[in-house]
């Protein structure tokens, strides 16, 4: 397995409990790739992930047990196996979504609050939310509860569904969605901010993303009482005891290929680990052309490869402060520019820095105090910034961004005086996800979720043009998010199992 991210481990559990030797090998010196954890100054930050929902993937990996890797498509209810682990907090409301004129919106999960707010900020629109409701609901039964584990190993895949999903309207634009059904700009964009979160411009995606509102309405948000890092030790906790071994500081090199199959991989220092299967958590565009060869690769994968369009990246300033959080903040919070529809331009199409800023912060200590030393907080907040083609010298741009990043939490009024409370900064660009992560162009959430890198058109996780080579995380089926990469190692390790003849799997 090439890295411990959330979808390396997940698929590591499960292939060790198939009876596997398993080893991971981590380019980093800890596990979690994006989802690792920075500790200073008494500050424990998350670097990635905070948002938990479709609790129920969780609860699916730690009931893997030896001989029981559950690859059937079916998930559990209850949460039993999970809070064996790791203690989940769920929060209410789910976000704030933050309005440049002041006010905001409470996204609850409650159906009647909901509505409420909807109300509250347009009474007229409470039908059109109700069309959005039920349109989600529909596409969260087709999109996710049915398809959601599904490999799409060709286009055939794809058009065998594809008339249901054209019936869902699953197919058009989110943005045409939200348009249809609400006329107030600021609820078209409650309804359909969440994509930003895993890299996908509203105006783009197409609506099968709007499952996403009814996965959090059914399963709720989580956080994970330690962090989300603690999710992550709970992860290698439960590998270890299946046999799996992970390896940090091990940063592979090359994917040996021999009369087109895999045969293992070369470490940076020279060694070498045989392998009869290589999973790859990696970026699919680093996995493909800098680890196995353009030259293992038949034309076509080579020339969809190369073809793949990276999701924006994200600048993320992490800080700690003293004193109250002081502002109508809660866990969650979602600020959204003026022109928003313009910001998205920039970002996703022209692909340069917004001239404002759409920000999500994230203030953890309001639910649990242990992450900061007493009577401070610890934050972070999250810009997205176009893929890095090399014209934005983060290394001498970052420290003049980070302080507008705090200056627009600010004048937000969302953490008064922070700049004067501050304890401790850090910050990661997208010349870091480039680098440290090998992240094709510096990209946060793999290619970017539009029709055409969906489903058959996503990298498949079943290598191509090389046996034996697997594929799970953001960059492949189904897509990025921590539910999509669980979900994409469930597939992978349905894929291997059948292939090694391990397990009658129902097809997939
Ligand atoms: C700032 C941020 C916030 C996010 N917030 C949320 C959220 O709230 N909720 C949510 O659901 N999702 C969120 N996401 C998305 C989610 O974090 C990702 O989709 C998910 O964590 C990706 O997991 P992964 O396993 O695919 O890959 P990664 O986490 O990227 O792991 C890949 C691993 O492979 C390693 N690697 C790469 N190349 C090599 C090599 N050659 N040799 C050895 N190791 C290698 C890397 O070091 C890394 O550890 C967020 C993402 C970011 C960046």
């Amino acid at each position: 397995m090439i890295g411990a991210g959330f979808g390396g481990l997940a698929a590591a559990i499960r292939l060790a409990a198939l009876g596997l030797h398993v080893t991971v090998v981590e380019k980093q010196a800890g596990p979690g790739g994006r989802a690792a954890v920075h500790r200073a100054a008494g500050f424990v930050f998350d670097l990635g992930p905070t948002v938990i929902t479709a609790h129920p993937l969780l609860e699916d990996l730690f009931r893997v047990e030896p001989g029981r890797p559950r690859l059937e498509p079916r998930l559990p209810t209850g949460l039993e196996a999970t809070h064996r682990h790791v203690r989940l907090a769920a929060l209410d409301p789910f976000y704030r979504v933050h309005f440049p004129d002041g006010t905001w919106f409470d996204y609850r999960q409650d159906r009647q609050a909901l509505m409420e707010e909807v109300r509250r900020v347009s009474p007229a629109e409470v039908p059109g939310f109700l069309r959005f409701e039920e349109a989600a609901r529909a596409i969260f039964e087709q999109g996710f509860l049915r398809l959601g584990l599904t490999h799409f190993r060709s286009h055939w895949d794809l058009l065998r569904v594809t008339p249901q999903l054209v019936r869902l309207g699953a197919l058009r634009p989110l943005w045409q969605l939200v348009r249809r059904c609400f006329r107030d700009p600021k609820l078209r964009q409650v309804f359909s901010f969440e994509t930003l979160l895993i890299g996908g411009d509203p105006r783009r995606v197409p609506a099968i993303y709007a499952l996403i509102h009814f996965v959090e309405r059914t399963w709720g948000v989580h956080y994970v009482r330690g962090g989300t890092g603690a999710l992550v030790q709970a992860l290698v906790r439960k590998l270890e005891q299946l046999g799996g071994e992970v390896r940090y500081n091990a940063e592979v090199c090359r994917v040996s290929v021999e009369d087109g199959r895999v045969t293992g991989v070369r470490l940076a220092g020279g060694s070498r680990l045989d392998a009869e299967v290589v999973v790859s958590n990696a970026d699919p565009a680093h996995t493909y052309l800098d680890l196995v060869g353009a030259e293992h690769l038949p034309a076509p994968v080579r020339w969809r490869i190369r073809k793949l369009r990276p999701s924006p990246g994200v600048f993320v300033v992490y800080f700690g402060f003293r004193g109250p959080a002081g502002g109508p903040v809660l866990h969650h919070n979602v600020l959204l520019p003026e022109d928003y529809e313009g910001v998205l331009r920039q970002i996703f199409q022209e692909r340069r820095l917004p001239d404002r800023m759409a920000l999500y912060l994230h203030v953890p200590t309001l639910t649990d105090p242990s992450l900061a030393p007493p009577g401070c907080h610890a934050a972070y907040a999250l810009a997205l910034v176009p893929p890095w083609d090399g014209r934005v010298r983060w290394s001498l741009v970052g420290p003049e961004y980070a302080q507008r990043v705090l200056a627009r939490v600010e004048e937000a009024g969302l953490l008064p005086g922070v700049r004067e409370r501050l304890e401790y900064v850090y910050w990661r660009t997208p010349e870091h996800f480039a680098e440290e992560l090998n992240s094709h162009l510096g990209n946060a959430f793999g290619p970017e979720p539009v029709l055409w890198q969906t489903a058959s058109f996503r990298p498949r996780n079943r290598g191509e043009g090389v046996k034996g080579l697997y594929l799970v995380g953001a960059g492949c089926q189904p897509g990025a998010g921590v539910p999509g990469v669980l979900m994409s190692a469930k597939i992978t390790a349905r894929l291997v199992a059948e292939d090694l003849g391990l397990q009658r799997t129902g097809g997939v």
